[in-house]
């Protein structure tokens, strides 16, 4: 199998060569990019697997770059912020990036989500069109309409079963409250957050019966998450 290539665009150089050691150690190919035109032209030549994309770049906005690339490609991107900003996340990931780092994070941290990324590209790779869905003890069977725990039906009502639906078709990427209320409302009011918020306890309690098994993550402020459960 061939080594995944991963785009680095960073336009601090001291953490750029701290990215690129840890990448280089870890067996993982790099191409670098300090700026946004240059990130641009060597995703489109180059097509990495990963791109890793600092928000705050000389020439463009990170976000403008992830709308840039969305506009033809999925390839993923984590992005990585310096600004501990909220508002800044939920722009990249509404933007179509699937994950992010906050500056400062530990090489443990970094080679985690990639990890994940890649194992979530496998996932999407080969069962893009499966319809039933396994994690763990969950299953949900996508043609039938119904979601299993440990082989027993739960009794999701509508609106439970879509966010679980829509999480588990994402499983690994965070999805943003906007996003999540914008599928199942169609709107992104504050009273469509609060439901959220509401349908989503309800989906928890009758998910994660065993305290020990935790399949969604929460990301205060910025939205929810499937994990991989072994
Ligand atoms: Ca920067």
């Amino acid at each position: 199998m061939n080594k995944p290539l991963l785009l680095v665009v960073e336009d601090d150089a001291t953490v750029r060569n701290l990215i690129c050691t840890a990448l280089k150690a870890n067996d993982y190919r790099y191409l670098t990019a300090p700026n946004g035109e240059t990130a641009l032209s060597h995703a489109a030549a180059s097509q990495p697997d990963i791109i890793l994309l600092d928000l705050g770049l000389p020439d463009l906005d990170g976000v403008e770059v992830i709308r840039r690339i969305r506009s033809w490609s999925l390839m993923p991107i984590i992005v990585i912020s310096a600004r501990s900003e909220d508002a800044d996340k939920i722009a990249a990931l509404d933007a179509g990036a699937d994950d992010y780092l906050t500056k400062p994070f530990s090489v443990a941290e970094l080679l985690a989500r990639l990890r994940a990324t890649q194992r979530r590209l496998s996932a999407l790779q080969g069962s893009a069109a499966e319809a039933v869905f396994r994690n763990g003890k969950l299953t949900i069977d996508f043609g039938a309409g119904c979601a299993y725990l440990d082989g027993q039906e739960l009794k999701l009502t509508p609106t439970e079963y879509k966010l679980l639906c829509l999480l588990a078709r994402d499983a690994g990427k965070v999805l943003t409250h906007t996003y999540l209320t914008g599928k199942i409302w169609g709107s992104s009011w504050e009273s469509d957050m609060a439901s959220l918020r509401v349908h989503m306890a309800t989906l928890r309690k009758k998910l994660e019966k065993d305290p020990d098994t935790q399949y969604i993550q929460t990301h205060i402020g910025i939205g929810y998450r499937m994990l991989k459960v072994e």
